[in-house]
């Protein structure tokens, strides 16, 4: 059986980060709740799917830009629309710069039960390098007045390989949030889109990045001390306390189906049952034109594709190997009717040769150098083996 999640995307920042590359929009006045009810007016009119959700997320953007009624709205409304598992995760993301005691109080009592603040760093001289709008006393204040307003699973985003960043800096960083005890920390290694203001700061050799070797030591310190401090690891960026994994994000290393609503929201649904066959398509991008195509009856979807075989196989090989429980080769076989070992032979001896990758049991896993060139790793199973004789045919 197939879970189903549900994501909204809340395309709005009070400014744009320098390094951002996701459907985000300083924008405001009436295009905001516009597009709130264009939101709601997708959720409702929507056909598709049928299912039981196990977890929703808010993300952006900041959700949080948001007044909390409107978020209540949007929740309501998937409420109506889908029936929830019980003890289903709800996440919103917040920004620190928008904590509020009763923000977050009416959040709470909505019924989102999982909150992820985005902090970035504790360290004010690189929150300001980073563009953001918050200091990091107010990150460590957002995460107490999230615990106030009761919620019980906080998880915190944390970057590292910021320009100007030492090592020093990541540890110091590291410790201020684990010390104010989430149930979650995400760890991830800043990437440099090329559309960004960072992008264009690199061109030009006016953004003083760590180098490489720095950034593998501040990761390889990120996964000890998250250990140290009761985190398992489960995802090359993923930490969590037991139990407290995030439901929402595994389905998608699972490659499981998920619907999505607002600008630039991207859906993927099955097709069959074993979901050898799925369907993926993003929504128009911009706040402005989703709008009016909602209003207009036009269809939302910019972008659309049907994946099936060897490009779906090697999708979720991509990115179930993200996880540290690896990719069984049984259950992809049940799912694909593919033998994996056999069609990604060659790519996963060379792999294993290089010390990248291993089996446990039927499970094929990063080692722990693999974690350290996990996106180098994943890339190998995206490209279709030359010579390839195998076919699919998911019925079989
Ligand atoms: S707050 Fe997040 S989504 Fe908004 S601009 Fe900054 S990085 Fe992008």
């Amino acid at each position: 059986m197939s879970t189903l999640s549900l994501y909204v995307h809340i395309p709005f920042c009070i400014s744009k980060c320098g390094y951002c590359d996701f459907n985000s929009y300083a924008m405001n006045g009436p295009i905001v709740s516009e597009t709130v009810d264009a939101i709601l007016a997708e959720i409702r009119l929507s056909g598709y799917p049928k299912g039981t959700a196990q977890s929703i997320f808010f993300g952006g953007g900041t959700p949080t830009f948001l007044d909390s009624a409107s978020l209540q709205r949007i929740l309501n409304s998937l409420r109506d629309r889908f029936p929830l598992a019980p003890e289903a995760e709800i996440t919103v993301e917040a920004n620190p710069g928008t904590a509020d005691m009763q923000r977050f109080m009416d959040l709470r009592s909505a019924g989102f039960n999982r909150i992820s603040i985005g902090v970035q760093s504790f360290d004010d001289g690189l929150l300001h390098r980073l563009e953001r709008r918050h200091s990091a006393a107010e990150a460590a204040r957002a995460v107490g007045i999230a615990r106030e307003a009761g919620f019980e699973n906080i998880n915190l985003d944390l970057m590292f390989g910021i320009p100007g960043q030492t090592e020093t800096d990541w540890e110091k960083s590291l410790q201020s949030a684990l010390s104010l005890q989430p149930e979650h920390i995400s760890l991830y290694s800043l990437t440099i889109e090329p559309k960004t203001r960072f992008g264009h700061l690199q061109r030009i050799g006016q953004l003083p990045l760590p180098n490489e070797e720095a950034v593998l030591t501040m990761y390889e310190r990120a996964i000890e001390a998250a250990r140290q401090a009761g985190f398992g690891h489960y995802e090359v960026s993923n930490f969590a306390k037991p139990g407290y994994q995030c439901r929402h994000n595994i389905n998608y290393w699972r490659n499981g189906p998920y619907a999505a609503y607002g600008p630039g929201a991207v859906s993927c649904l099955w097709e069959d049952a074993a979901g050898a066959r799925y369907r993926r398509w993003t929504n128009e991008l911009s706040p402005r034109k989703y709008c009016q195509k909602m209003e207009s009856d036009e269809t939302l979807a910019v972008e659309e594709e049907t994946v099936s075989g060897m490009t779906a196989l090697g999708e979720s090989m991509m990115v179930g190997l993200r996880m540290m429980e690896g990719v069984s080769l049984s259950s992809l076989y049940q799912r694909y009717k593919i033998d994996m070992a056999l069609v990604y032979e060659r790519e996963i001896a060379k792999l294993i040769e290089r010390g990248l990758i291993g089996f446990t049991g039927d499970r094929i896993v990063l080692t722990h150098r693999g974690l350290l060139f996990a996106n180098d790793v994943v890339l190998e199973f995206i490209a279709l083996p030359e010579g390839n004789k195998f076919t699919v045919n998911p019925q079989n």
